[in-house]
Formats: C-alpha cells, sequence, structure tokens
C-alpha cells in the first residue's frame, strides 16, 4: 500500500482535566475524501487544531504529512507543507472583497505575490467557481454559499495536496448542500485530497471513500461509511442510551 498522506498516530490533547482527544490513530492517503463524524464536544475540531497547529500542538502522539512529522512545526510551516485548513466561521474581512481575501491567503500560506499570486487568486476561485461578477464585491455581500466558495477557495490558493473542512455544509438550505457535494468532488478531482468534519451525514455519506466516528474523543469506529453508520454504537453516540 502507497505511504499515507497524512498519518494520525496516537494523538491527544488535554485542557486541564478534560481529554479532548484521546490516542486517536487514523491515516487518509493522497488523494482521498475521509470523513469525520462525531456528536456535539466530541472533539473533532480540537483534533483539526492539533493536525494543523492552529492555535496548538497535541499533547502526546505524532502528526506525519506527505512523510515529516509535523507536530510542533508553526502553523505557517504546516501550511505551506501542502495542509490547508478552514474554520467553522465564515468570512474574517467583510469589507475586502473575494479577490483581496483570497490574494491575502496567497501569501499567507502559498508565499506568493504580484502576478503569481493573482494567478492562483483567479485558479481557486474558478476552481469553487464562485461567479466573475461577484469577486470584487465585499466578502461581507455575498451570500452564504458564496462566502463557503470563498472561505474552500482561500484555502485551495496555495495548491495544498490535502484541504481540511469543519463543518462546510452549516447553514446551507439543500439545494446548496447538493452544490457544495458537486464542488468538492470537483475539488477532490483536481487533485486535493479532503479531510472532511460534517455533521450533514447525507453529505458525508454522498462523498466519503471512509469515515471514522469520534465519541467523547476516542475512536469509536472507522470504515467504509455506509457499514459505520449502520454501527448499533453509532446509532447510540448519536441518539443517546435508548434504554
Ligand atoms: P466538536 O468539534 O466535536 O463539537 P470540540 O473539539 O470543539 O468538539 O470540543 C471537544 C471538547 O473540548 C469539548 O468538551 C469542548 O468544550 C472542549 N474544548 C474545545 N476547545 C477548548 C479550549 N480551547 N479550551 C478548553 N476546552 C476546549
Ligand atoms: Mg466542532
Amino acid at each position: 500500500m502507497a505511504m499515507p498522506l497524512l498519518d494520525v498516530r496516537g494523538a491527544c490533547k488535554t485542557f486541564g482535566g478534560l481529554r479532548a482527544v484521546q490516542d486517536v490513530s487514523f491515516s487518509v492517503t493522497e488523494g482521498e475524501i475521509f470523513g469525520i463524524a462525531g456528536p456535539n464536544g466530541s472533539g473533532k475540531s480540537t483534533l483539526f487544531n492539533l493536525i494543523t497547529g492552529i492555535p496548538f500542538a497535541p499533547t502526546a502522539g505524532e502528526i506525519h504529512f506527505a512523510g515529516q512529522r509535523i507536530d510542533g512545526w508553526p502553523a505557517h510551516r504546516i501550511a505551506r507543507g501542502g495542509l490547508a485548513r478552514t474554520f467553522q466561521k465564515d468570512a474574517e474581512f467583510p469589507d475586502l472583497s473575494a479577490r483581496e481575501t483570497v490574494m491575502l491567503g496567497s501569501s499567507y500560506a502559498g508565499g506568493l505575490s504580484g502576478a503569481a499570486a493573482r494567478r492562483a487568486t483567479e485558479a481557486a476561485l474558478d476552481l469553487v467557481a464562485l461567479e466573475e461578477a461577484r469577486r470584487d464585491l465585499p466578502s461581507g455581500d455575498l451570500s452564504v454559499y458564496e462566502k463557503k466558495q470563498l472561505m474552500i477557495g482561500s484555502a485551495l490558493v496555495a495548491k495544498p495536496r490535502m484541504l481540511m473542512l469543519d463543518e462546510p455544509a452549516s447553514g446551507l438550505t439543500r439545494p446548496e448542500i447538493a452544490a457544495l457535494d458537486a464542488l468538492l468532488v470537483a475539488v477532490n478531482a483536481s487533485g486535493v485530497a479532503i479531510l472532511l468534519i460534517e455533521h450533514v451525514l447525507s453529505l458525508l455519506l454522498s462523498v466519503s471513500q471512509r469515515l471514522l466516528v469520534l465519541n467523547q474523543g476516542q475512536v469509536l469506529t472507522e470504515g467504509d461509511p455506509a457499514e459505520v453508520v449502520r454501527d448499533p454504537d453509532v446509532i447510540e453516540a448519536y441518539l443517546g442510551s435508548r434504554a
């Protein structure tokens, strides 16, 4: 089997006495879409944080990416190494246009400037299919779905090998979730692996090749998405005790 692109080995993160992430291990292959599910507070976002080093590294365990051990690296070095992420909240700079926002991303994570940054910006906005006529509007004027396109475009501008998305479907209508599904498939087809946290299970099941379920900071199960969601332990974790 090929070497994994991302290899998380026994990752832990504690906050005082709280074990938010406990001995989590999994790996993602180049070009794969790997889903992460779990109830609220199960440690999904914390897991993303410790993988990308924003804002903290794991308290124990190792993170390997593209053959290098990256835990403890500064976040910008991880980003330039090909690992890009988005956050649960939307656009940070409502007065900046989509073009300006993506340009900022290109200088931060891509190390690009000038003409190269402008080309990378257009390529990223093309990949997420943000309409040309919307690209110079203040991003605060964009629709909820367009802000998602912008958020993903900003992460893609550095041409990452893996994109990490934290609940990108939140706030979207069903037709918009269908559009996001197609967008993720297109981004993946362009050669980018995707690590996807999502509470909209239909989206997760549609796009993921493998699915991991976290519960109380630990891996409950991992495997074929259709089988994972039929697992009685997974059903119980989501619905609570049926007693
Ligand atoms: P999820 O994304 O699965 O909803 P989180 O990773 O956000 O879960 O949170 C997991 C647990 O860690 C929760 O109990 C949460 O309150 C706690 N937690 C997350 N971030 C912090 C933090 N910065 N400081 C203290 N506790 C935190
Ligand atoms: Mg979260």
